[in-house]
């Protein structure tokens, strides 16, 4: 049974296509608030604050911290610090719009202390395979992050029983789809 609440949680190892399955709802599906996290990460080119992140310094990000500002946050990759702004996300669940988090595995598990009932949806990849040659394809990382990060992976790809659903990866597409029918909504034809 698919539980309908206003806040669902997707999250899975790197490269799984997260982002590229939540940029697909939110360009497709109005229905669904896509929420933009805060995070010390510099902006890849194309990449626009307020859009896809919103860029901190380092000491914007410890007063986010420090003034309770943040639902979850996690350092991802030993690197870069990520969060959700809770306040943003607060206000959309109130508003009844059907909130999605595209978070890593830490996150996830902060979100399930803070709000029990939220859905989590755990995103994964057709294969080991396929994931490693969507992640040296995409070509945005420095051997060392690629090596880094499918190392995260490994980790991240044993917590899948922790969730709520699994959902594969397998065109993107489809997996959208799924997902915002777990979510309650009714995809586009
Ligand atoms: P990227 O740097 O490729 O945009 O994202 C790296 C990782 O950070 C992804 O696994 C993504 O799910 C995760 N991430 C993005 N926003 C948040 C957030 O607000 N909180 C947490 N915990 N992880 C996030």
């Amino acid at each position: 049974m698919s539980k309908k609440p206003g806040l669902t949680v997707l999250a899975g190892p790197t490269a799984v296509g997260k982002g590229t399955v939540s940029t697909y709802i939110r360009d497709n599906y109005p229905g669904v608030w896509l929420s933009v996290s805060a995070t010390t990460r510099p902006p890849r080119p194309g990449e626009h604050d307020g859009i896809h992140y919103f860029f901190k310094s380092a000491e914007e990000f410890d007063s986010l911290i420090e003034n309770g500002e943040l639902l979850e946050w996690a350092v991802v990759h030993g690197r870069n610090r990520y969060g959700t702004l809770r306040s943003t996300v607060e206000a959309a669940i109130a508003e009844g719009r059907s909130v999605l988090l595209e978070i890593d595995l830490q996150g996830a598990r902060q979100v399930k202390e803070a709000v029990p009932d939220a859905q989590f949806v755990f995103l994964a990849p057709p294969s080991w395979d396929e994931m490693v040659r969507r992640l040296v394809g995409r070509g945005t990382e420095s051997a060392e992050e690629q090596r880094q990060r499918l190392e995260t992976a490994k980790l991240e790809l044993a917590a899948e029983p922790e969730f709520d659903h699994t959902v594969i990866n397998d065109d993107v597409r489809r997996a959208a789809d799924e997902l915002v029918s777990l979510m309650g909504l009714t995809p586009n034809p």
